[in-house]
């Protein structure tokens, strides 16, 4: 398999749930582990912090996220099936994000800051998880992955929203966001 990029439709379709964990949702998990880590390997300045199943076409609940966000040595992930935001709150902080299958743009993304997510373990353990600032973001990210939403819906006053990274691994603006984004990349659906 392999990681799917706008303009692909299955990245704007919404998942089912897993009903069973068995032997087709562990592959499905692993590998969304090895497509994770070869992605960053071919991106030096970046750590594949989380995937969502839907970003391989899998169009199940399953998303998958990094133990260690500042470590790119710490290569684990732990899987959550079926994620629910029970609840979003606090102060909303806008903040960037990237995504694996929107290549190259960064843009400034609100979300609120604290989030309690519901999900399953691949074990079929139930747990609840409280978290803030870029886990929450995190989660969020990838939970809107299962309902077809991508970061950059999120986002409202377009100008000085959007960023690319140059080969030094800077994020520098992207001026003609109307040029650049939306016609060529696609990016914006069915609008
Ligand atoms: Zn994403």
């Amino acid at each position: 398999m392999e990681i799917i990029t706008t303009p692909d439709k299955r990245l704007r379709e919404t998942s089912e749930k897993v009903r069973v964990i068995d032997d087709e949702i562990r592959d499905v998990i692993s590998e969304m582990r090895r497509l994770s880590l070869e992605w960053e390997k071919e991106h030096p300045y970046e750590l594949s912090a989380a995937m969502a199943a839907p970003q391989m076409g899998v169009l199940k609940r399953i998303i998958i996220v990094r133990d260690d966000m500042e470590n790119k040595d710490n290569a684990t992930f732990t899987a959550l099936i079926n994620p629910e935001v029970i609840r979003a709150e606090g102060k909303v902080k806008t903040d960037f994000e990237g995504c694996l299958s929107v290549p190259s743009v960064y843009g400034k993304v609100p979300r609120p800051t604290k989030v309690r997510v519901k999900a399953k373990l691949e074990d079929g353990t139930e747990v609840r998880i409280k978290a803030t600032d870029e886990l929450a973001r995190t989660l969020l990210h990838e939970i809107d992955h299962l309902d077809g939403v991508l970061f950059i819906d999120h986002i409202r006053d377009k100008a000085d929203a959007f960023y690319r990274m140059n080969d030094k691994g800077e994020l520098v603006p992207i001026a003609d966001y109307e040029g650049e984004i939306r016609d060529n990349l696609e990016l914006w659906g069915e609008e």
